[in-house]
C-alpha cells in the first residue's frame, strides 16, 4: 500500500497566548475571522484507520501563521494583499495584527513555520525509503461563497476541488479523482477555486516520486457557521465517508504507477 501523509494545516483555532497581542482586534472580531478562515473538522474528515498513514497536523491556527505560504514574502503572491506566511489581513480584508519586526517575524518562523515543514519533510523521507512512492494528501476545506480576497470568485463553487502540482500529480491521479467524484455526484474542480499543492522543498519539481494532491472540500456539505461556532450539519458523516473513499481511490490508483512508470529524478 502506497504510504499517505495526510497534511492537515488549517484545522486549528489555537492561538497561541504570547501571539495573542500582536493581533489589534477584540475577542469577539477575532473569533469571527477564525469561524470564517478555519478549515473546520478537517482532521476529522480526513481521519483515516488505513494502515502506513502518517499524520501531520498544524497545531495552531492559520491566523497566526500559515504553513502554506511562502516563508519569504518575496515569493509570496498573497504577501501583497496582506496574507503572507504570517497574515496582516482577514479574509474580508480587515486589518488584523499590527506588522510584525524582523525579531518578531524570526520567532514566528523559528517557533512554528520551520519544525512543522522539518516534520513533513521527515515523513516523505521516511517513506520514500520504505517504498520508495509517498502520496500526500493535502487536506482543506473552503466556503461555498468567496472571501473578498480570494483571486477566484467565480460561483456557483464546485463540491469539491484538487489541486496540482506539475510532475508531482500525475495525470491517472487527477482522473482518480475525477471518476470517484462522478461516482458519488460531486461536482469537482481542477485548481479552481484553489490551485496547488503542497510539496516540500527539497522535492519540488525535482523528484516526481513524491505524489501530492490537494483535497478541498466546499464547506457547505459537512458544517455550517452559526455566530461564530462551526457546527456539524446531517451530511457531516456521509461527506467522512465520500473523503475516505476518495483517499482509497487514489491509494488504489497508484497500484501500478509505483514500480517502473513515468519516475522522473531531475538532476539537482
Ligand atoms: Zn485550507
Amino acid at each position: 500500500m502506497t504510504p499517505l501523509i495526510l497534511h492537515i494545516p488549517h484545522a486549528s483555532t489555537v492561538i497561541p497566548p504570547d501571539c495573542r497581542a500582536d493581533f489589534i482586534i477584540d475577542d469577539s472580531t477575532l473569533a469571527a475571522h477564525l469561524a470564517a478562515s478555519t478549515d473546520h473538522f478537517t482532521d476529522e474528515l480526513f481521519d483515516s484507520d488505513a494502515t502506513d498513514v502518517t499524520n501531520v497536523r498544524f497545531p495552531i491556527s492559520r491566523l497566526a501563521l500559515d504553513p502554506e505560504r511562502f516563508e519569504s514574502d518575496e515569493l509570496e503572491p498573497m504577501a501583497a494583499v496582506g496574507l503572507g506566511v504570517l497574515y496582516e489581513r482577514g479574509h474580508n480584508g480587515q486589518r488584523i495584527r499590527a506588522p510584525l519586526n524582523a525579531a518578531r517575524r524570526e520567532y514566528y518562523l523559528s517557533r512554528w513555520f520551520r519544525p512543522h515543514h522539518a516534520q513533513l519533510e521527515a515523513a516523505v523521507d521516511a517513506a520514500l525509503v520504505r517504498s520508495g512512492y509517498p502520496m500526500i494528501i493535502d487536506a482543506h476545506s473552503f466556503p461555498d461563497a468567496p472571501f473578498e480576497l480570494d483571486i477566484d470568485k467565480t460561483v456557483p463553487r464546485p463540491d469539491a476541488c484538487i489541486g496540482t502540482a506539475g510532475i508531482h500529480t500525475p495525470a491517472w491521479l487527477i482522473d482518480a479523482a475525477q471518476t470517484w467524484c462522478s461516482s458519488q455526484g460531486w461536482t469537482l474542480g481542477i485548481d479552481a477555486p484553489y490551485a496547488g499543492t503542497i510539496v516540500p522543498i527539497k522535492h519540488y519539481q525535482r523528484d516526481a516520486r513524491v505524489r501530492s494532491i490537494m483535497i478541498e472540500i466546499n464547506r457547505k456539505r459537512y458544517m455550517t457557521v452559526s455566530g461564530v461556532a462551526a457546527v456539524r450539519t446531517v451530511e457531516f458523516h456521509a461527506t467522512r465517508a465520500f473523503v475516505a473513499g476518495f483517499v482509497m481511490a487514489l491509494r488504489n490508483a497508484t497500484n501500478g504507477h509505483s514500480a517502473n512508470q513515468e519516475t522522473q529524478v531531475a538532476d539537482s
